[in-house]
């Protein structure tokens, strides 16, 4: 494993870096970053963590000209902006008293109390600005394995955040080797504190399982979580059965996390997984267009191409079939064609009257499939 990547010779991190070094500090990368560039992923953020107390921090940034923020001073955790990119630098600290959603911290000196609060092995490699891994609990061997695996005892981790459950389900279906499986003892340690679930804010779940339905292939992890018990408690009423034969028919630009949501079924997630407004109407959208269950193309019309996509994987993964062959160009169609009558076109009519013919002239136009003309339609007025 090389790691070659542009953000660590960046000038913007190095000055981050360089500010907080002074005084043989030890400053090192650590969590997504190191972990994603042994893989040669794209990064989505950076974390530092440090012997340096938030305090200190705060003074070495301030002289180095860098404005900080104390996001997260109670957990020791400061955000540093260096040409507008956020830093995420923590205090190296231990743990020592949890109640299942908060930690009470002590500051530490040692690498070894910083890496053992974490939460997988992969997770808690740490790296220098030379590259030079520093790998305090054998992560490495882990991620060349594709391992996510529980720091430590996966039972007593759990009960200290019992948002580890669901963080151990997306870094599986991240980053876990499928070949492998899930990793058993952390998995019945899961299913063991599934009553911890209750304890977490709605929109830290959503966000889990959001970035769950996101990754590439989610079956087997969301396989793992419905005989665990954990899928049905979050999302009451789901099944994952469908959701091989979706991913089986989805494409780089047709997958869809809503599809995902709806192929598992149940009931209303809005409330539970705290959808955003956008979402939701997505959500509801496509269920609309499934209780429709009209062709494509007239899907495509009336809602545009993303739902059209949505409804129709949908109901073929829910029945088993597959979409018709020319699906792409009948939601391309619904979605450019124009309607061609124009209110002005039916002027002897107005109010509710006029609402109501454009409709009945409307759907006779869509059950057409747009062939109809402005002639052909308004030969039907007085039909
Ligand atoms: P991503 O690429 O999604 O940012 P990440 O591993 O960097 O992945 P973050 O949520 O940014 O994840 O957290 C940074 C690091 O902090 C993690 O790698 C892990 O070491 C530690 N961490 C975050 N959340 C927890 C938690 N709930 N329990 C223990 N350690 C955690
Ligand atoms: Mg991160």
């Amino acid at each position: 494993m090389k790691i070659n990547n542009r953000w660590l010779k960046s000038k913007d991190t190095i000055k981050v870096m360089d500010a907080l070094k002074c005084r043989n500090n030890q400053v090192l990368f650590v969590g997504g970053c190191v972990r994603n560039s042994l893989l040669g992923l794209p990064i989505t953020d950076i974390d530092i963590s440090t012997n340096a107390r938030p305090d200190e921090i705060i003074n070495l940034a301030k002289k180095a000209g860098l404005k900080s923020i104390p996001t997260g001073i109670n957990h020791g955790t400061i955000t540093i902006i260096s040409n507008n990119k956020a830093f995420e630098v923590t205090s190296f600290r231990k743990d020592i008293k949890t109640d299942g959603r908060h930690a009470t911290v002590a500051y530490s000196d040692k690498i070894e109390d910083d890496a053992e609060r974490r939460d997988f092995t992969i997770n808690a490699i740490y790296m220098t600005t030379d590259g030079i891994i520093i790998d305090p609990l054998n992560g490495m061997k882990d991620l060349k394995k594709r391992h996510v695996r529980f720091i430590k005892d996966p039972n007593k981790r759990i009960i200290e955040d019992y948002l580890r459950i669901l963080r151990f389900f997306r870094f599986t279906a991240e980053y876990g080797d499928p070949d492998l499986g899930i990793d058993a003892e952390g998995l019945s340690a899961c299913a063991a504190n599934i009553d911890g679930i209750a304890l977490l804010a709605k929109e830290r779940v959503g966000s889990e399982i959001r970035k769950i339905l996101k990754t590439q292939n989610p079956s087997s992890v969301l396989a793992a979580m419905e005989i665990s018990g954990i899928l049905s408690n979050i999302l009451p009423g789901t099944a994952c059965k469908n959701m091989p034969t979706l991913i089986h028919l989805e494409n780089k630009n047709t997958i869809n996390w809503i599809t995902r949501l709806i192929v598992l079924g149940g009931a209303d997630p809005t409330n539970s997984l705290r959808l955003s407004n956008k979402e939701n109407k997505e959500y509801k959208s496509t269920l609309k267009a499934i209780n429709m269950g009209e062709k494509p193309s007239a899907i495509s019309f009336k809602f545009g191409e993303i739902i059209a996509y949505s409804y129709s994987l949908a109901i073929a993964a829910l029945t088993e079939t597959s979409p018709p062959n020319d699906l792409s160009d009948q939601i391309a169609k619904g979605s450019s064609v124009k309607f061609p009558i124009k209110p002005q076109d039916l002027h002897n009519l107005e109010g509710k009257q006029l609402g109501d013919m454009l409709k009945k002239l409307k759907s006779i136009w869509i059950k057409s499939d747009f062939t109809l003309t402005n002639k052909d339609l308004m030969k039907k007025i007085d039909q």
